[in-house]
């Protein structure tokens, strides 16, 4: 009989619960003693994501209680990998949580560093928005070409290139290159495809 990873999960409840009824044998109350209370207490949190390491686009479940990540662990139910995770994505857990706590070089807020400048200052989105857009548009204004040199109309700057990244979905990709195509970029190219 194949079991969907839900009926799994029930059953494997089921059970624990069993032996907890039961009082359990010396073996189970070791078990119950060492466990982690967190998981034996409470119900945790169970979001399925994507792993932002490369194109793949494995299935991941994340395993939390509240903000606090207990787990990371590739999704049985996903098309793609079917619960396999490759030895870079065993590794994600590390992204939010390292020895038990909140990985402190996780980067959570705007930073910005000046030009030439040797220190980082915290930003809020809205100027960050603001300033990317500000950017690009002085940059383009200054650099838009009408025409090539046989006089053909083009419509392009050739001073912004765009990169995406590997944990862009389809969907995201489609409007990034929109938007590239709508401000005349060419140099347009993404890292999951290196
Ligand atoms: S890094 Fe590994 S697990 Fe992540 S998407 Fe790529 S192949 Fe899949």
């Amino acid at each position: 009989m194949e079991l969907t990873r839900k009926e799994f999960l029930k059953a494997g409840a089921a059970i624990t619960a069993g032996a907890f009824v039961l009082g359990g044998t010396g073996t189970e109350k070791a078990f119950a003693s060492n466990a982690p209370p967190i998981i034996l207490s409470k119900r945790i949190g169970e979001k399925t994501s994507i792993c932002a390491y490369c194109a793949g686009g494995c299935g991941i479940v994340v395993n939390a209680n509240g903000n606090n990540v207990i787990s990371i662990e590739g999704d049985p139910d996903h098309p793609i990998n079917r619960g396999a995770l490759c030895s870079k994505a065993q590794s994600l857990y590390q992204i939010r949580t390292v020895d038990g706590k909140t990985n402190p070089r996780r980067i959570t807020r705007v930073l910005y560093r000046a030009p030439g400048s040797a220190g980082w200052q915290e930003k809020s989105w809205d100027w960050a928005l603001e300033e990317i857009a500000k950017r690009i548009k002085k940059t383009r204004d200054a650099n838009f070409i009408e025409k090539d040199k046989d006089g053909i109309t083009v419509n392009r700057t050739e001073a912004i290139a765009q990169l995406g990244g590997s944990a862009h979905d389809n969907e995201e990709a489609y409007l990034i290159t929109k938007m590239n195509r709508g401000l005349g970029l060419v140099y347009t190219e993404t890292q999951a495809r290196i």
